[in-house]
């Protein structure tokens, strides 16, 4: 059971207590996989060069960040970690990666870096929730 988890990060703190509640998980049930999920926005290709390839680099140096952040969240584990960084928008990528790799729990953050103050749970937890076919544990 949750021997092939799937954790969504996104920088934000919520995302970090993730990481850590995952990687506990992942410690205490000794999980074959640990993967790691960082979305970035799409680069539309009408900007031409040379600002598509400095929008690119602008984008792979966040998600490195964002990255470097969740395995020191995450420290060690017993199992292997695995990092996709993908584009697209973030609930769907989510969804179609655990669909494929077969994950059988998704973690991730009860809010993200959005600004909408108030709201319970972000609209990409809300979807990936409303749609996912594992367990999904959200963490405050
Ligand atoms: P909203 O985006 O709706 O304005 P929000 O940013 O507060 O609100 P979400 O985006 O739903 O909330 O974030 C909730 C969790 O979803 C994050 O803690 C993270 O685990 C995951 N998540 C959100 N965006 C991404 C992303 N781009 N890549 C990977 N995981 C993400
Ligand atoms: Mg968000």
């Amino acid at each position: 059971m949750f021997n092939n988890i799937l954790l969504a990060v996104d920088g934000s703190e919520h995302a970090l207590n993730a990481a850590k509640v995952a990687a506990g998980m992942a410690r205490d049930l000794k999980s074959e996989v640990l993967r790691i999920v960082i979305v970035v926005d799409p680069v539309p290709s009408f900007l031409g060069e040379p600002n598509f390839q400095n929008a690119i680099n602008a984008r792979m140096k966040e998600a490195h960040a964002i990255q470097d952040a969740a395995l020191e969240a995450v420290g060690e584990i017993p199992g292997e970690i695995h990092i996709e960084i993908l584009e697209g928008s973030p609930a769907e990528v989510i969804l179609t990666v655990a669909d494929t790799r077969k994950n059988d729990l998704i973690v991730m953050g009860s809010r993200g870096l959005g600004r909408l103050a108030g709201a319970l749970l972000g609209s990409q937890s809300q979807k990936v929730v409303r749609h996912a076919a594992c367990p999904v544990l959200i963490v405050r």
